[in-house]
């Protein structure tokens, strides 16, 4: 199995068998919905047109964006039994890019196993492309009958979803690197969110002789210091500019939310790996 794949399933392996059951029904929940509205997109001319021409006026990292702002949403239904819950960056996409994201990763996945379909002259491809997309929808939904428990729902609908993900994060990988220079699968440094800031909580220091490792000072008992979930203390005059600058712990890199795509890809991404090494 492939690195990010087998992450994420060492990552489910943790789950009980009731939050499994959660997380299969939320992801065919989705899968049902974004098959019907890519059912529907092939079977309009107009719709498929229009979206195409929406796809055409976008920069390669407007595409980057919108296939890692899928990633992400992907990224929350794998994480919600994982992590204490947290404001949540809003994941919700509207009608017009979710089907302009729909339709760019058939795209992708055409271009990778039939790329005749798309040698083909550009008035061809929405039927080249709905021929191929009823074949795999049929292999689908005879699966989804046939998944009444756990064990073959795990194989038939949360294997095909896991891979979808790591796909996509090889794509958002490979594009955010093609920008010039970028780092791979290091997004890079981002803020911490407002609102998860904002929600730290102030704790009193109860022993003497603990150092605030931003300032080197000792922390005072008696006095309110920032506690981050990870439970290191730092000054708040300290920590506060940290947060402002970058979204980790200063003593085990912890990674509080951001506001940032990729910063949350990243963030979520690290749920899933320790989470798997757990085990
Ligand atoms: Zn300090
Ligand atoms: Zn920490």
């Amino acid at each position: 199995m492939e690195e990010t794949t087998s992450t994420i399933m060492a990552a489910l392996s943790t789950l009980t068998p009731s939050q499994l059951t959660d997380l299969t029904n939320s992801i065919l929940s989705s899968t049902r919905r974004h098959h019907l509205r890519l059912t529907f997109l092939l079977s309009s001319p107009t719709l498929f047109s229009l979206t195409l021409h929406h796809l055409h006026t976008l920069s390669l990292s407007q595409k980057t964006l919108l296939i890692a702002r899928h990633l992400l949403s992907s990224l929350h239904h794998l994480t919600r039994h994982l992590q204490p819950a947290s404001p949540p960056l809003s994941t919700a996409i509207r009608e017009r890019e979710l089907d302009a994201v729909l339709l760019l990763l058939l795209f992708c996945e055409t271009h990778n196993h039939n790329p005749e379909a798309l040698e083909a002259p550009f008035s061809d491809w929405r039927l080249n492309l709905s021929k191929l997309f009823s074949d795999t929808l049929l292999t689908l939904s005879s699966s989804y009958s046939s998944a009444p428990v756990i064990g073959a729902c795990k194989g038939t609908i949360l294997i095909p979803f896991v891979e979808r993900v790591s796909r996509c994060w090889r794509l958002v990988g490979a594009m955010n690197c093609g920008g010039g220079g970028g780092g791979g699968k290091e997004f890079g440094e981002v803020a911490a969110s407002a609102a998860a800031v904002v929600a730290l909580p102030a704790v009193e220091v109860a022993v003497g002789g603990r150092e605030c490792v931003i300032c080197k000072e000792e922390m005072r008992v008696g006095r309110d210091v920032c506690e981050l979930p990870c439970q290191h203390l730092f000054h708040w005059m300290c920590i506060l500019p940290w947060l402002g600058k970058r979204n980790t712990c200063p003593c085990c890199r912890f990674r509080l939310p951001s506001d940032d795509v990729f910063g949350e890809i990243q963030r979520l991404w690290e749920v899933l790996v320790k989470s798997g090494a757990k085990e």
